[in-house]
């Protein structure tokens, strides 16, 4: 029980790497809260399901992430998970795209951990990990510009936070990814006009042939969420079946 003890809250847990993340931090012995936009996954994913809590979450209400870190009795692990994907290069995008991908995927991210610093700087220690992506953190990928800005500004996030913090037992770390098998990737992949094309090139852009598995990513979130990885921080995590060697 690499967790026994600690208490979590994971946001977008109703399905995918959040889900799978949650699952994995509960069967280590956490105490999770999981939380989500859509209740009704939220429903389907935990029902039964011990060591888990439910709350419905839009990460981009600053109030609402404040009510539910407030009423937890404690949190020593933030997973932000939460994020969205745009297609399209600079000359598609719109302001409007470029604000709602900020506010999702870094915006909830400084509000959350706002939410979750002071109460784990009072019990002495805390580890909060932010989803980036291989794509903007580490590599560029044609047609996801404001996906790659946003998940590049998790690192400066992830790091700034880190640095501050990084003598009063706060770690902050993020995870990149390469190309998971998601229900939000399947949605992108059945939206193109050739779907089954769409996947191969999917697949085509992964060294290994082929695409992870949201429980292939689960365990470095249990390991950074865990003492395990107390020496750890500052960092970006990949996670890509190859894509950056
Ligand atoms: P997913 O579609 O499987 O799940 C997304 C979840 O987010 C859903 O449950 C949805 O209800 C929830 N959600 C949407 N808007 C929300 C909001 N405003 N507040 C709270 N929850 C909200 O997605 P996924 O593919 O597992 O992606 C999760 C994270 O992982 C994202 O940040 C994504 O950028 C990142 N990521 C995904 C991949 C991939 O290939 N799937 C790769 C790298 C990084």
């Amino acid at each position: 029980m690499r967790l026994k003890n600690k208490t979590a809250l994971v946001t977008a847990a109703g399905q995918g790497i959040g889900r799978a993340s949650a699952l994995a931090l509960a069967a280590e012995g956490a105490q999770v809260v999981a939380t989500d936009v859509d209740a009704a996954l939220l429903k389907k994913a935990y029902e039964g399901v011990d060591n888990v809590t439910t709350a419905v979450l839009d990460v981009t209400d600053k109030a609402a992430i404040g009510r539910v870190i407030g009423g937890m009795p404690r949190i020593d692990v933030l997973f932000n998970c939460a994020g969205i994907v745009n297609n399209g290069s600079i000359l598609q995008a719109t302001d409007e795209e470029w604000e709602f991908a900020f506010n999702l995927n870094v915006r909830a991210q400084f509000w959350a951990i706002q939410a979750a610093l002071p109460r784990m700087l009072e019990a002495g220690g805390g580890s909060i990990i932010n989803m980036s992506s291989v794509c903007g953190s580490l590599k560029g990928l044609p047609s996801r510009f404001i996906y790659g800005a946003t998940k590049a500004a998790v690192v400066g996030l992830t790091k700034s936070v880190a640095a501050d913090y990084v003598r009063q037992g706060i770690r902050c770390n993020c995870i990149a990814p390469g190309t998971v098998d998601t229900p939000s990737l399947a949605g992108r992949i059945n939206s193109y006009a050739d779907p089954v094309q769409a996947r191969k090139d999917f697949v085509a852009r992964q060294p290994m042939g082929r695409l992870a598995q949201p429980e292939e990513i689960a365990p470095i979130i249990v390991y950074l969420g865990s003492d395990e990885s107390v020496f750890a921080t500052g960092q970006v995590f990949a996670v890509d079946g190859g894509m950056m060697i």
